[in-house]
């Protein structure tokens, strides 16, 4: 199989530094290898059989010099795709650049990239790219593998848990980290490789013009970036493990007695025909895309809809789910289109095919020949595959995994997202292209207040999009909670020793309706399964209260649970940076308080 895998070098968040201009010191930052990247290159070599490995890479020299090493692993050949003008691409400029190397190149059956770049960490290039190479993608794979001659077979892990995709190439799928770890170089292919030459394209080469690189070519704007020093907590700490568990206990009951219940909130729908308002029937729109009509879903239809009264706010909705449609009216939506097939078809390129070919649909006269001013997609797993490959297919930028949200009055969507291990925020403007489009956060708004004097009936549509994936299986996470929905998250870090003390804190969590996280750490000595893991390379929570038991606090944990509303930290050592970042640090071993937080808790 002729493979291409396309890797980015990247600094180490924990090295970055932003100067008195708010700007991001990239000058003498030591790179690092992406991880998902690494991931990448080693599912291509299991994979090539007799055909070859082809890495490519846009960047300058010094990205060249990374390239080069990697070559002592196996690889057949690099390329560096380097150009002045290529600076400053987004993730729209960079794919269509990386379009044309591919092309450039030769065709391949298969293009292998990681998940998502742990600087920048939209994971938008992928399937931009897939979406300009017309060919079917998938993202956040754990486990890729030939299915018979001409098929593949892969795992997508997602947020309620892990499903197996059948596809043929020519394909693209994206890796999560660590599910390959990368084989080691010996002395003598790292000899081999420094000899070995690396292709260089520029700008030239590619047949590409200035406006359609760098800056020029890209739709979305960086206006502003600011360090975030938010996280800080500093809250009181207890040496004593029995007053520990118990203050802990506490803590556990009090959110467990706050405890939103989903059912208690959705006011019945009313079934009298639409009376909306004509008023706000006006011909610029703001679209927002639903995977379901869960709680997140209808916050993000209530919060874009009060974005902007002149817009009319609108949703997709992805799948038919019966009559919750309605639910979108009362949390704010004027109109209502559903795509008429029971579940959400597994090929995200078809989706945003359909999505795109619809929203054309509504610049023509049937539909007043409206303009769809902005999109909001909710940030989850399939949600930033999906809203990717929509602003390749219309053309615009895309802005990821958005905390906050923002219209002027002259329609500018002013789109804030974390960055770097969410120690920068950066503030990202579209000001070019319509429409506008942001991920969003899921949970980063209010529960949505449904006001039952609006409703309307949706619009059904035919789905149009051509699938070329099949799903095989899925299998549904057990245990306590999802993770990213989760109230309480108890956390298990290298501190906790063995897999069995996992599968201890597994029962405890069990029992306290919590779910079960990692450290890296954790992870890496086997102790929990990478679907657990918080930080940068894993999931991002936000729960109302998260447990970290032998976790040492590490730039890259905080960037996954900085977000919770309240940390308790239990680790031996009082020097650990965790404490910094905990409301309530107990100076303890992890297992004592658990066992007597148990008993405190079973008592209360
Ligand atoms: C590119 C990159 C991406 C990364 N992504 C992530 C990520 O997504 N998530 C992540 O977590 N990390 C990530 N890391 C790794 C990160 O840098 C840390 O190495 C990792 O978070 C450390 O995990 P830990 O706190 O469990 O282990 P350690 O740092 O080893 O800490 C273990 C802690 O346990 C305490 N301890 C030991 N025994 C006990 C006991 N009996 N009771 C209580 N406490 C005890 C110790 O005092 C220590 O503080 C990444 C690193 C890189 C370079």
């Amino acid at each position: 199989m002729k493979i291409a895998v396309c890797v980015k070098p990247v600094p180490d968040a924990a090295e970055i530094r932003v100067n008195d201009q708010n700007m991001l010191v990239r000058d003498g930052l030591p790179l690092i290898m992406n991880p998902s990247d690494e991931s990448a290159i080693e599912a291509a070599l299991r994979l090539k059989g007799d055909g070859e490995v082809c890495l490519v890479t846009m960047g300058n020299l010094t990205a060249g010099n990374v390239l080069k090493g990697l070559l002592a692993h196996g690889v057949g050949r690099a390329v560096l795709v380097s150009d002045p003008a290529m600076a400053g691409s987004d993730t729209f400029a960079t794919a269509k650049t990386l379009y044309k190397a591919l092309i450039y190149l030769g065709g391949f059956d298969l293009i292998l990239c990681g998940r998502r770049a742990i600087d920048s960490e939209t994971g938008q290039v992928p399937p931009e790219l897939a979406v300009f190479l017309g060919i079917p993608f998938v993202t956040n794979v754990t486990c890729l593998e030939l299915n018979g001659k001409r098929c593949l077979k892969c795992d997508r892990l997602l947020e309620t848990g892990e499903e197996t995709l059948i596809l043929t190439p020519p394909a693209l799928v994206s890796l999560c980290e660590y599910s390959y770890p990368l084989r080691p170089a010996s002395l003598f292919s790292m000899k081999n490789a420094q000899a070995k030459k690396i292709m260089i394209l520029d700008m030239k080469a590619l047949g590409q013009s200035a406006e359609e690189c760098g800056l020029a070519g890209s739709p979305t704007r960086v206006r502003q970036m600011n360090l975030n020093e938010a996280q800080l907590r500093s809250g009181d700490c207890e040496a004593d493990a029995r007053a520990g568990a118990r203050k802990l206990a506490e803590m556990v009951m009090a959110v467990a007695a706050s405890e939103y219940s989903p059912k208690k909130l959705p006011p019945r729908k009313n079934t009298a025909d639409s009376v909306l308002s004509q008023e706000r029937i006006r011909r610029k729109k703001i679209l927002i895309i639903a995977e379901d009509t869960s709680q997140d879903t209808l916050s993000l239809c209530a919060a874009g809809s009060a974005l902007s009264y002149d817009m009319e706010s609108c949703v997709i909705l992805l799948a038919n789910t019966g009559t919750d449609a309605e639910l979108f009216f009362m949390a704010g939506a004027d109109k209502v289109w559903v795509f008429d097939v029971p579940e959400l078809p597994p090929d995200d390129s078809a989706i945003a095919r359909a999505i795109a070919d619809f929203v054309r649909k509504l610049s023509t006269e049937m539909y007043g020949q409206s303009s769809v001013e902005a999109i909001l997609v909710s940030a989850t797993t399939r949600g930033r595959a999906i809203a990717p490959a929509l602003a390749a297919e219309m053309g615009t930028g895309l802005t990821a995994d958005c905390c906050s949200l923002s219209m002027a009055d002259n329609g500018l969507l002013v789109q804030t997202r974390p960055a770097y291990a969410s120690r920068l925020s950066a503030e990202i403007v579209c000001e070019r292209d319509r429409p506008q489009m942001a991920s969003v956060r899921p949970g980063i708004f209010q529960a949505a207040l449904l006001d039952e004097s609006r409703h309307g009936k949706p619009e059904y549509l035919p789905f149009t999009g051509i699938c070329r994936i099949k799903r095989d299986s899925f299998r549904l996470f057990t245990g306590a909670g999802h993770l990213r929905n989760a109230d309480i998250v108890l956390a298990a870090g290298k501190g906790i020793g063995s897999r069995e003390a996992f599968t201890w804190l597994g029962e405890i969590a069990s029992e306290t309706g919590s779910a079960l996280a990692a450290s890296r750490s954790a992870v890496d000595m086997g102790y929990a399964p990478y679907s657990c893991q918080v930080g940068q390379t894993g999931v991002v929570v936000r729960p109302k209260l998260y447990i970290a038991c032998g976790i040492s606090g590490s730039v890259q944990h905080l960037a996954g649970m900085s977000g919770a509303e309240k940390v308790v930290a239990i680790n031996t050592d009082p020097r650990a940076p965790i404490f910094d970042y905990a409301d309530f640090g107990i100076i303890a071993d992890w297992q004592d308080v658990m066992e007597i937080f148990l008993n405190e808790y079973q008592s209360l």
